[in-house]
């Protein structure tokens, strides 16, 4: 299926590094989808805060959550949140030239507060199912106490951007390609590890399979 792709607007328009700039919905929601930690930016009391958060998404929308303590989730003002992934270091023959093989996604937008008990859950469903798929239906769902104590936030998708840079350094072609040094890429990957029961757990406790199975798998 095509989809259409993400308008440019005055907030999410590339100025600079704008080769490395996608307009393709698929490039962010892969970016989106590759990740579970996002950067949730927003201003309070005239101070900038970035919060790490975890996040989930639903076609066009995007969920975080947290206490309903959290200053940085009231709802209602502008946020602007990112996801990075880095695939490696790229190193040039100049240091003017190093720099990093990425995929990152910036999206504009005022978060509205969840407040519907019904989208709710259905929110924090999505949430939980994005970072580990088949945890929602293994583990307890949250009760009404944990659901008052809880906010969900959900963004659209609408006003975002991609930005993705692959590739050798830039400098292959200039004059610093006399200089003999070496110069290329160090490749960065991270791999989900062996699961680590709970020492609290009882000994026959298997681990479900929908975990299990991501052992050796790559993440992002
Ligand atoms: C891991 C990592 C390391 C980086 N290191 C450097 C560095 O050392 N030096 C450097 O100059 N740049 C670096 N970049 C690129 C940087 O994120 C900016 O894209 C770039 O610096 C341009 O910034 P600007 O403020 O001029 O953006 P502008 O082009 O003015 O931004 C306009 C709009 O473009 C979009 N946009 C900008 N950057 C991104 C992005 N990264 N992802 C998605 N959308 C974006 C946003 O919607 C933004 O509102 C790095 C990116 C990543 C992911």
């Amino acid at each position: 299926m095509t989809l259409d792709p993400l308008p440019e607007t005055d907030l999410t328009r590339h100025r600079r590094l704008r080769d490395q700039g996608s307009l393709d919905r698929a490039d962010l929601n892969a970016v989106l989808d590759a990740g579970f930690v996002c950067h949730l930016g927003v201003v309070i009391e005239g101070r900038p805060l970035v919060v790490p958060t975890v996040y989930g998404r639903d076609g066009r929308r995007l969920y975080v959550h947290g206490s309903v303590a959290s200053r940085s989730l009231s709802g209602g003002t502008p946020v602007c949140v990112t996801v990075t992934h880095v695939d490696g270091l790229v190193l040039a023959r100049s240091v003017f030239e190093h720099g990093v093989n990425y995929r990152s996604a910036m999206i504009h937008g005022e978060a509205r507060k969840v407040t519907d008990p019904e989208e709710k859950l259905a929110g924090l469903r999505r949430l939980t199912e994005h970072a580990t798929p088949g945890q929602w239906s293994y583990a307890r769902s949250p009760n009404r106490r944990e659901l008052a104590a809880t906010t969900l936030l959900v963004l659209s998708l609408e006003e975002a951007s991609v930005k993705i840079r692959t590739g050798p350094p830039d400098d292959g072609d200039g004059p610093d390609a006399e200089r003999g040094l070496w110069a290329g890429t160090l490749p960065l990957t991270s791999v989900w590890g062996a699961p680590v029961g709970d020492p609290a757990l009882a000994d026959e406790t298997p681990v479900p399979e929908h975990i299990a199975r991501r052992e050796g798998t790559r993440y992002a």
